[in-house]
């Protein structure tokens, strides 16, 4: 048995395919026989026409033509005579092996483009990156990272998937995944849920544990992997999913009905999406509205900014598919762990609490211009509301404000159609903002609180390293009381708050947030019949009645026992 952190819930029996990616160690090596060297790299030049060749006809006919085009761009790379010939005439002359020629040689080329001010030039950049990277695997012998190329589903086994990874993952192929690397609260593991994949994180030495072909169940609730089960293995857990189920049917029996406690408070269970897709499993889960859409998936795995005309009917999709309920739209947050290869990012030392969010988008105001524009325009379709993320002092949100205003103007003026009501509300994730809540309550409608950020910058626990996991805690008194400042704030200056972070989908929170007057849940799709039918079965004055107690206890530890307890006497 192999233990990790359970970021995805759900059991699967299934059997393991391991990938590797790019990242290959590259040695120089001197070489004998120049002839075989070149033999080599022509034979693996010509592999890599054959593979690009076939991901252009496959795209072509998936996705679409132009992005078809972007692999037929890569095959006139193998055709430059001059990258070819600069790695041939490196072997000749140097004697090297050919993986470390095509290395050297591609990476001058690419430093040429980089250094060029000019997005386009940029991005060819990135190409000769990717189709080097290829003729390299091709040398090797490694396999590609081609999840679309599985036949049969497989539970994935790999050091690590970036969000933007996680994001193409097709359920049609994989069962769920396995890695080394990444807390609960990564944004793969959020996708993992939102996308319904049960998934573990925090294997060490995942590669040396888990192989090729292995038959695994995998418990994503536990974070548990059998590798190679018994008979008796299988059985029980043929069993324990029985049981989980099981679960899932009773809490269907909540989908058309109202999110209301056993003592008649109303609140209101909203669902997180990261594209419009997700939409449907929103309306599938009876979800009252979406609490966040995380946009920077849009700007994901592609090779250039979406356009405003992209942008504006993603948003329109989603909230005319919502029907006038809320769906909170939230402005780009790129930066953290989320990747966006052709922006060029500088690397950071600490990229949680680097260019990020608000940050890049008042810096780089053209993008974020077409993205309010966007959502204006979108907002004439349907109940949209703008949230801002790591908004840290006033001023910032007055500046991102004042942006909104000008976005508005310029739309009147050209005689577009937008709701002028339109709500603006702003995410709570940085200490700053919670503490000076009171100030920032008399600027927006709303609040949403984000627990993930929130809690990493409160504790100063990384959100995504699995060897602190441990200290990263919702249950933290000083989280605790955070929370409920920020709460009193917003109702002291009467605009409603809601939650959106993952802590709003613990059960064993839920009672606390409803003590202290939570007005929106908002979590992934599949949690919210869960949430509505845990509420069902509570009384809020009853755990109001404890809260100060709560709020006194000194252990997080004893904070969540005593939250669990509750939970099993009250539910269970
Ligand atoms: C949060 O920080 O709680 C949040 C919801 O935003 P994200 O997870 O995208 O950083
Ligand atoms: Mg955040």
């Amino acid at each position: 048995m192999v233990r990790g952190i359970g970021i995805s819930p759900g059991i699967i029996f299934g059997k393991a395919k391991t990938m590797i990616k790019n990242q290959v160690n590259l040695e120089k090596k001197n070489i004998e026989d120049r002839n075989e060297e070149i033999d080599r790299l022509v034979h693996a030049i010509a592999s890599s026409k054959q593979q690009i060749n076939e991901i252009a006809i496959k795209t072509r006919a998936t996705i679409g033509e132009s992005e078809a085009k972007i692999f037929e761009a890569h095959e006139l790379i193998l055709e430059d005579a001059t990258l070819i010939d600069g790695i041939k005439d490196k072997i000749n002359e140097e004697m090297v092996n050919a993986e470390y020629a095509v290395s050297v040689v591609a990476k001058q080329f690419m430093d040429i483009f980089d250094s060029m001010d000019d997005a386009y030039m940029k991005e060819k950049s990135a190409d000769i990156k990717d189709v080097s990277d290829r003729i390299i695997r091709n040398l090797l012998g490694i396999e590609a990272w081609h999840l679309a190329d599985n036949e049969d589903k497989v539970i994935i086994v790999a050091e690590d998937l970036t969000p933007s990874d996680t994001a193409l993952l097709d359920k049609n192929k994989v069962l769920g995944f396995v890695t080394a690397v990444g807390g609960k609260t990564s944004h793969t593991a959020i996708l993992a849920r939102i996308l319904e994949i049960p998934a573990i994180s925090g294997i060490q030495g995942i590669m040396e544990k888990l192989h090729d072909g292995d038959d695994l169940i995998l418990d994503g609730q536990e974070g548990i992997v059998i590798v190679n089960p018994s008979p008796d293995d299988i059985h029980d857990y043929q069993e324990k999913k029985k049981v989980y189920d099981n679960q899932l049917l009773l809490y269907k029996k909540y989908l058309n009905k109202p999110s209301i406690t056993k003592d008649g408070k109303e609140v209101e269970i909203f669902a997180n999406i990261g594209l419009p897709d997700d939409t449907d499993k929103v309306i599938a889960n009876g979800a009252e509205g979406i609490g966040l859409f995380r946009t920077e998936f849009l700007f994901m795995n592609r090779k250039n900014l979406p356009t405003e005309q992209e942008q504006y009917e993603a948003y329109k999709d989603v909230a005319t598919r919502l029907k006038g309920k809320p769906v909170v739209i939230r402005t780009l947050d790129i930066g953290g762990d989320k990747e966006v290869d052709y922006l060029h990012l500088q690397a950071e030392l600490n990229p949680f609490l680097g260019y990020r969010a608000i940050r890049l988008c008042l810096d780089r105001k053209e993008i974020f211009m077409t993205q309010l524009r966007a959502l204006l325009r979108a907002s004439a379709y349907g109940n949209i509301k703008i949230m801002f993320p790591m908004i840290s002092s006033v001023h910032e949100l007055r500046e991102a404000k004042q942006m909104l205003q000008e976005a508005k103007k310029a739309l009147e003026n050209e005689g577009i159609l937008y709701n002028d009501t339109i709500e603006l509300g702003m995410m709570i994730e940085v200490p700053s903002a919670a503490m000076m809540s009171d100030l920032l309550a008399k600027e927006v409608d709303f609040f949403s609180i984000g627990t993930n950020d929130l809690i990493q910058y409160m504790v100063a626990v990384d959100r995504g390293n699995e060897k602190i996991a441990h200290l990263y805690h919702e249950f933290n008194p000083g989280v605790l009381r955070m929370i409920k400042m920020v709460i009193d704030n917003a109702h002291e200056a009467n605009i409603w708050v809601g939650m959106c972070g993952e802590a709003a989908a613990n059960p064993y929170m839920l009672p606390l947030l409803l003590a202290m007057g939570l007005d929106e849940f908002s979590v992934c799709p599949s949690a919210v019949l869960e949430l509505r039918y845990i509420m069902s079965k509570l009384s809020v004055d009853d755990i109001k009645s404890k809260l100060d107690t709560i709020l006194m206890m000194a252990e997080e530890h004893a904070i969540e026992k005593y939250m669990e307890e509750y939970y099993d006497k009250h539910i269970n």
